[in-house]
């Protein structure tokens, strides 16, 4: 018999001995059913793990599930705009902030300007393609001997250490940063250095644009208003209004994407990822309480955590591996992780 229909036939014997017994047994025997449907009841939902957090993330389920599929459907749309955004700020480079450069700096300056800009443009269009089409990485859903720290709840698969399960995505990600929406991709293992390098590379793109377009950029905003009139042309309207655009969308760009690429600079000296700083601040405070000091068991030293992210093994991969276009692979698999301190013939040099 179902537990529930158990329940009701004792309720409803119990309603019949109303009308057969004493008044004074019936609200005792009444009181004891209904308690034990309440705590039928209960136990449907009792966790003893609950706690303030789980409640909040209860109730701002929907608001989640809401952002996971409006990423998802929009995932096309926001790389368009990346795309979009991105070119149209080369084509006025090449049309407005060029022929100054041309025709107005010495050849050491308009050397050093051509170069400059083209090694630029070439990192942000080389590490946003990789970082869009590199698979993030995922745990292996055959491979049993690989150790793990728990379960995923939602693909009812081992999770290695470091990974987390990606709501859009729908899948687990091996040492999970974060899902990129830019990217429409996650930020995981296999693609976060790219991730990384488009973000410094786009920073100082536009941090180029802004510097070498400054002037430019008051000229057009100081005579902006007189353009509108003869002698000026449509042509004459469009190169200002270019000019501003770019100045503008490149100065913000510069100032919001520098910040977002400086906050990862710091994780990654810190050898942590975006999930990783929210879950070992919180363990750094609860043994803080009990005097002890928390160590992040994946910080191999600044230098190092630096080295291991961009796959530095000797000297001159600052260079080829750096500040040069590579597609060479991460440090490790992303299921096993070396633990603090590392052997020595295991660190890069
Ligand atoms: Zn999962
Ligand atoms: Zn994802």
């Amino acid at each position: 018999m179902h537990p529930c229909s158990s329940v009701l036939h004792l309720l409803l014997r119990c309603m019949r001995g109303c009308c057969r017994h004493s008044r004074s047994r019936v609200p005792r025997r009444l009181r004891r059913h209904v308690s034990y449907i309440r705590l039928i009841f209960k136990s449907l939902y009792f966790n003893s793990l609950t706690n303030s957090d789980v409640v909040t993330d209860s109730v701002l389920e929907p608001v989640f599930w809401m952002v996971e599929v409006v990423t998802r459907w929009f995932g096309m749309v926001f790389v368009f705009l990346v795309v979009a955004l991105t070119s149209s700020v080369v084509f006025i480079a090449y049309y407005c902030l060029l022929p100054l450069v041309l025709h107005t700096y010495s050849p050491g300056w308009m050397i050093w300007h051509i170069c400059y800009g083209h090694w630029n443009l070439v990192m942000i269009v080389f590490h946003y393609y990789k970082a869009t089409q590199t698979p993030p990485g995922y745990p292996s859903k055959t491979k049993t001997d690989v150790p793990f720290v728990s379960v995923c709840k939602k693909c009812i698969i081992p999770k290695p250490a470091r990974s987390h399960h990606c709501g859009i995505c729908k899948t687990c990600i091996l040492k999970m940063d974060h899902h990129c929406p830019w990217l429409n991709n996650c930020v995981g293992h296999f693609n976060h250095r790219y991730f990384f390098s488009f973000c410094l590379f786009l920073t100082l793109g536009c941090m180029y644009c802004s510097v070498s377009g400054r002037h430019l950029f008051i000229d057009a905003y100081n005579t902006i208003d007189e353009v509108s009139q003869p002698p000026y042309t449509y042509k004459d309207r469009m190169f200002y209004k270019s000019v501003i655009y770019m100045w503008v969308l490149t100065s913000t760009v510069s100032v919001a994407l520098g910040a977002l690429t400086l906050w990862h600079a710091l994780l990654i000296t810190r050898g942590e990822t975006s999930i990783e700083r929210h879950i070992n601040s919180k363990e750094a405070k609860r043994l803080a309480k009990r005097g002890r000091v928390y160590r992040n068991p994946f910080s191999y030293g600044k230098l190092n955590n630096w080295k291991v992210f961009f796959g530095v093994e000797k000297r001159s991969h600052w260079l080829t591996r750096v500040l040069l276009p590579s597609g060479h692979a991460p440090y490790g698999d992303g299921l096993t992780w070396d633990i603090y301190p590392l052997k020595k013939d295991m660190m890069p040099v």
